[in-house]
């Protein structure tokens, strides 16, 4: 790949790409009719929510959906159109921002409903409000004993102007272990607080439930819209229901970092924090400048795989919080020579599933605790259908070896 001075110690390369087919492949699988909306919070799971949404909007998402207001009203600062669906407020939040960029806005309970409304009349517009029910997974969501007083509430200020209910919408809990008994259940509480909803008046633009393993393994929780997320990143909601390659998903992220040292080391010799390695023989060390501090999991220690010149290595000791060391087992490998730690697996990289069961985790948690110290590099950008794609400007004025991101048309071939 073509260095940067940002790119030089590590980087987090972004297949845009493969990003745009994970999401063709995922509209391919839900009937024509249903919508796809591109999740996009934790900074589109540590992978870049600007470029991302708009990669996933190219590809033919209509809805991106955040977690929070600020991730949401961030897209739209960037310039980012189209339905943003945010779910997770807290009172205060801003609900007139939210109103007047347009946002659809999740509701899950009375308090929720008050902001909403007085910040419409505040802005003398209709908010878009989508009601969430708690259909079983106890976390966020209207409680069904909730549920009439929730909608009935909703139903007048609709009446009244100040909202316009445009869905109504719930999560599963355990969606990634297909025939799980709560997953019928689910639905079946979701159609029932659907019809509730309906007959009461309610007439949503669109009902939702799916994530990404739904989305995959249960056509019957499609409804009108499916909310991907983890899949989008080509990578698989968990190991029990497949491989990304299983669902014709490609991982979007690559991350590797240029060996700092490479030296001969004695044997006997202990390597990093609490010398819980001791190498075993004379040998050659090299040393990975990434650690905790970008997202590298410390539980790893011991255990992590990287890829070093053809052969995988595991994380010799230690991961520290901006290094780790790997035992090249007397190869001659040269310093700032590439040191891969997940990617799609074309070069026998390992993966981001590799990682997540090295450091007891899931692979969610790997791709998206990526640290802002790590650029990202945007690969296979489509100027034409990601057009704007400021991302790839104005790098000129950020100080060389400061953490941003990196965009060039780079491909696969020129890594
Ligand atoms: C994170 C999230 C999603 C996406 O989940 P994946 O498993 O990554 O597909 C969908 N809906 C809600 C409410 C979420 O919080």
């Amino acid at each position: 790949m073509s260095e940067t001075p940002q790119t030089l110690r590590a980087r987090a390369e972004i297949d845009l790409g493969a990003l745009r087919a994970n999401v063709r492949a995922l509209r391919a699988r839900v009937a024509p009719h249903a919508q796809v909306m591109g999740v996009v919070k934790a900074d589109a799971y540590g992978h870049g929510a600007v470029p991302c949404a708009r990669a996933a909007l190219a590809a033919g998402a209509t809805w991106l959906g955040t977690a929070t207001p600020h991730e949401a009203l961030a897209l739209r600062a960037a310039g980012v159109e189209g339905r943003i669906l945010c779910w997770l407020w807290t009172p205060g939040d801003p609900w007139r921002e939210g109103v007047e960029a347009g946002l659809d806005m999740s509701v899950s309970g009375m308090w929720a409903l008050r902001e909403v409304v007085a910040a419409a009349r505040g802005a003398g517009r209709t908010a878009r409000v989508q009601l969430k029910a708690d259909t079983g997974l106890g976390r966020n969501g209207c409680q069904p004993a909730d549920w009439p007083e929730l909608v009935g509430e909703a139903l007048k200020a609709q009446a009244d102007g100040a909202v316009r209910v445009t869905g109504l919408w719930s999560h599963f809990a355990c969606a990634d272990e297909p025939g799980h008994p709560s997953i019928a259940a689910q639905l079946e509480s979701f159609r029932e607080m659907l019809a509730y909803a309906e007959e009461a008046g309610v007439e949503p633009e669109v009902r939702h439930i799916a994530n990404s393993p739904a989305t995959l393994t249960l056509p019957d929780a499609h409804f009108d819209l499916v909310r991907p997320g983890i899949a989008m990143y080509g990578v698989s909601p968990s190991p029990g229901i497949g491989t990304p390659a299983d669902f014709g998903l490609r991982p979007v992220m690559r991350l590797s970092g240029s060996l700092a040292l490479v030296k001969q080391a004695p044997a006997g010799h202990g390597v990093s924090y609490g010398h819980h390695y001791i190498t075993p023989r004379p040998t050659t060390l090299g040393l990975v400048p990434l650690g905790y501090a970008d997202g590298v999991p410390r539980h790893a220690s011991g255990r992590g795989p990287v890829l070093v010149g053809d052969k995988v290595r595991t994380v010799a000791g230690r991961v520290a919080m901006d290094q780790f060391v790997v035992d090249l087992d007397g190869d001659t490998v040269p310093p700032g020579a590439e040191a891969v730690l997940f990617g799609p697996g074309d070069d026998g990289e390992p993966t981001a599933e590799d990682w997540a069961r090295a450091a007891d985790t899931i692979a969610y948690e790997i791709v998206t605790r990526i640290g802002s110290r790590v650029p990202r590099v945007y690969r296979n950008v489509d100027s034409e259908a990601d057009s704007e794609a400021e991302w790839r400007t104005g790098l000129g004025s950020r100080p060389a070896g400061t953490p941003g991101t990196v965009g060039t048309d780079g491909d696969r071939e020129n890594r």
